[in-house]
């Protein structure tokens, strides 16, 4: 990209985008507020609002229980194929269902279920915590017999596939890692890794939450065994939206949920008092699922699929390519550096800035600059570059409004001391 840091280049980066049109499908209300927390939590769109008016007034105000009959009961798994077309997947594989938490509960049992022998799950420092809480949570169900290894970024940034590759033996049961992590947008090499954990016999579970619709996920070709990723962030299903879960055809005859409810028995309105789990994906649901959230994220998914993800990802790269390279020419001078991997095909759709006053940078780019970023601990601040909606221009935005924050001093009127949401 021939470059320079001037607005008018960001504004002619707008007008060759493609899928600049998008930003008008969903509500904005503040057209000066520089939305970067799309990876936390998508915005809003315009036809979710029409389509949950609809959920609430015909589906429960005047068909009431009758809905169940038209179309609620197969919501879970009818938008579950939807997204399933977002990350690689033939159909009979994906679910909504539960949190994500609760998935990587679900899977990561199954998994250790189905390799009672081996005593060791592979992951990263890097994980989101709640997969980290997840697993050991799993291992003390299990009886406290299981090691979790940690695999730690020598970089701080990322852990190289020959790390996970030479980790993965003979006792490995379960390799769990976000194949994008939330931190420093480091993406690995999941079919590598998928792959060679397959030749040691071992299964792999892939955290999506920070992957799907931002980046291309093949999870067939890769040949992953489960999956499970959120559907509030990239994918713009609204707060609590519910998450989805993929579990592999070929293991659904032997893989079990280790919660065992009606949703996910052969015959749930046969009411019978022994479990037998229902045929396919749908055993990995537990009870009646949260309808009204289930559809009202299905608008999302259906922007995504309409704008495809290599447009998406292709947009992606050229945002973040643009950021970095304003990075380079103005935040690098001011302290900064870079909290996530220059490589394209190493990163995803956020990029994090790391700095030593970053919590109170973060604090003036809200309270007095009008931007929305998020910060991690303990020097990240993470701008999420959600390919739907943000413009090049945001982009040079963001980084002039943290030009200024530094330059006019605003970051020292606040305090160091954390707020409890950041
Ligand atoms: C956001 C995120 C979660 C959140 O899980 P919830 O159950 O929805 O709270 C889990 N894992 C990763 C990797 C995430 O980025």
């Amino acid at each position: 990209m021939s470059f320079d840091s001037s607005p008018d280049f960001a504004k002619s980066l707008d007008r060759q985008d493609k899928l600049a049109s998008y930003r008008d499908r969903f509500f904005i209300s503040d057209q000066d507020m520089i939305y970067m927390d799309g990876n936390s939590l998508g915005r809003l769109p315009l036809a979710t609002s029409q389509r949950v008016n609809e959920i609430i007034m015909k589906e429960w105000g005047e068909n009431l229980i009758r809905s169940w009959g038209q179309g609620w009961f197969e919501a879970p798994i009818r938008v579950g194929e939807k997204i399933a077309g977002l990350v690689g997947a033939d159909h009979g594989q994906v679910a909504v269902s539960d949190s994500t938490t609760v998935n990587l509960y679900k899977l990561a049992m199954s998994a250790l279920m189905l390799r009672p022998e081996r005593k060791k799950i592979i992951t990263d420092t890097l994980n989101f915590p709640s997969d980290l809480y997840m697993l050991q949570g799993c291992s003390h169900v299990l009886g406290g017999k299981h090691t979790i290894q940690m695999l730690e970024p020598a970089d701080g940034l990322r852990v190289d596939t020959q790390t996970v590759l030479d980790a993965i033996d003979s006792n490995t049961a379960l390799v769990a890692l976000s194949h994008v992590v939330f931190k420093s947008g480091y993406m690995y090499d999941a079919k590598t890794i998928t792959q060679y954990a397959h030749q040691k016999g071992a299964l792999v579970l892939w955290d999506l939450s920070h992957s799907v619709g931002s980046v291309p996920v093949e999870l067939d070709d890769w040949n992953a065994d489960f999956a499970t990723g959120c559907t509030y962030k990239y994918l713009n299903g609204g707060p609590g939206a519910p998450a989805f879960l993929y579990v592999r055809n070929g293991l659904q005859k032997e893989a079990l949920s280790p919660i065992w409810g009606w949703f996910g028995e052969r015959a749930p309105f046969s009411f019978e008092l022994g479990y037998t789990p229902a045929q396919g994906i749908q055993r990995f649901l537990c009870g009646t699922p949260p309808v009204l959230s289930v559809l009202a994220m299905e608008p999302g998914v259906d922007l995504m699929l309409e704008a495809g993800i290599q447009p998406l990802r292709a947009k992606s790269i050229q945002l973040s390519n643009y950021l970095m390279a304003l990075f380079d020419a103005n935040l690098a001078p001011l302290g900064f550096s870079l909290g996530t991997p220059r490589e394209v095909e190493q990163r995803g759709s956020h990029v994090s800035l790391r700095h030593p006053d970053a919590y109170q940078i973060n604090r003036a780019l809200i309270e007095e600059m009008n931007v929305i970023p998020d910060f991690r601990e303990p020097d990240n601040i993470r701008l999420g570059l959600a390919p739907m909606y943000t413009s090049f221009h945001d982009v040079w935005e963001v980084v002039n409004r943290i030009e200024r924050v530094i330059t006019e001093k605003r970051y020292l009127r606040f305090p160091a001391t954390r707020l409890s949401v950041t």
